[in-house]
């Protein structure tokens, strides 16, 4: 198959990366891969951003497949970036494609989910009791609102689940439940060439982000921590022999366990790094922005304060950390 314009891929047999710049973003990339002989099994649909659809149509056609020969769609997770161009594959090939996605993020990808916009009350409630500006709340609503009009809702999804196995003429997946970065995100690992389609579980130029859950309505489990989840996900992946990560954004990966134990020591440093601030002075979320990144590029202070609170959730557990004052707005205090 043919190597891909933007970023150097490994050339493997029977997968096709498929690689959308995203100039000006800090993901650098959308990946998605198409993999098999034909009919073809496509693991994420990006964005729906103009010129997407056409480009993959075009990739696609450069190793002889068109829309038409793709069997399902499997959704990483349920984030825009993975699912937004489902509807739109659907409707350019004519055919209902099954889209495949793990029943915990069915709820993300629901038009039930975007009637507000992905935005809800919980959500402005909680970043005031952080204390966000609120002139920030407002970018970070003009935020949400943006990336709603980037995808279509998907109503019509097929379950899979932790170990189920998608096989056809080329290839033979094997879905891991990498909850995390989302409850339902999923990698899988194509045993033939030994390659794990990583999503955003495993990401080579940035920290992956188990991002916080403030809309827990949806949760299975109520006590469901983002961060303490996604390294006991890393964990499950340390019995994986893969060759190749190829992610969800950005560059392919060699070195998995060695990616993976960067993590760890990343975010124990970033705990560490939480903990001193507030040792320094007790303060809200919305407060220790400062101290702990450096530089948080405009609109991305909704990141900065979900990494803060997923991080934060670990101190609280292991006592190093504890509520100074239920507020508004919130105060935390290191012990
Ligand atoms: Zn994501």
């Amino acid at each position: 198959m043919s190597s891909n314009p933007f970023l150097p891929f490994p050339e493997v047999v029977d997968v096709l990366p498929i690689v959308i710049p995203l100039p000006g973003s800090d993901l650098i990339t959308l990946n998605i891969y198409a993999v098999g002989r034909g009919p073809i099994t496509l693991i994420d649909t990006g964005l729906k951003i103009p010129g997407a659809l056409e480009y993959i149509r075009q990739r696609l056609q450069s190793a002889g497949f068109d829309l038409e020969d793709i069997e399902r769609i499997i959704v990483t997770h349920g984030h825009q970036d993975h699912f937004g161009l489902a509807v739109a594959m659907r409707q350019a090939s004519g055919r209902q494609i099954p889209c495949f996605i793990h029943e915990d993020d069915r709820w993300r990808v629901a038009s039930e989910n975007y009637r507000e916009g992905a935005w809800t009350p919980e959500m402005e409630r909680f970043l005031a009791m952080a204390d966000m500006p609120p002139s920030e709340i407002e970018k970070v609503k003009d935020r949400f609102v943006f990336l709603r009009e980037l995808c279509d809702p998907l109503d019509d999804v097929s379950i899979m689940r932790d170990g189920d196995v998608f096989t056809g003429d080329g290839y033979h997946l094997t879905v891991i439940h990498t909850p995390g970065h989302t409850t339902g995100n999923c990698c899988l690992y194509e045993s033939r060439r030994s390659i794990l389609f990583s999503g955003d579980h495993i990401i080579k130029h940035i920290t992956p982000n188990p991002l916080m859950e403030i809309k827990r309505t949806h949760l299975r489990d109520p006590d469901y921590r983002s961060l303490k989840t996604y390294l006991l996900s890393l964990e499950k992946l340390r019995g994986v022999k893969a060759r190749l990560v190829f992610p969800g954004h950005g560059e392919y990966i060699e070195d998995l366990s060695g990616i993976m134990d960067g993590y760890v020591v990343h975010h124990r440093e970033r705990m560490d790094l939480i903990w001193k601030a507030l040792r320094r002075e007790s303060r809200p979320l919305y407060r220790l922005i400062g101290d702990v990144f450096p530089f948080v590029p405009e609109g991305d202070a909704f990141l900065a304060v979900s990494e803060l609170l997923v991080h934060l959730e670990i101190l609280l557990e292991e006592g190093r950390v504890e509520l100074a004052d239920p507020g508004p707005p919130v105060l935390f205090r290191a012990l």
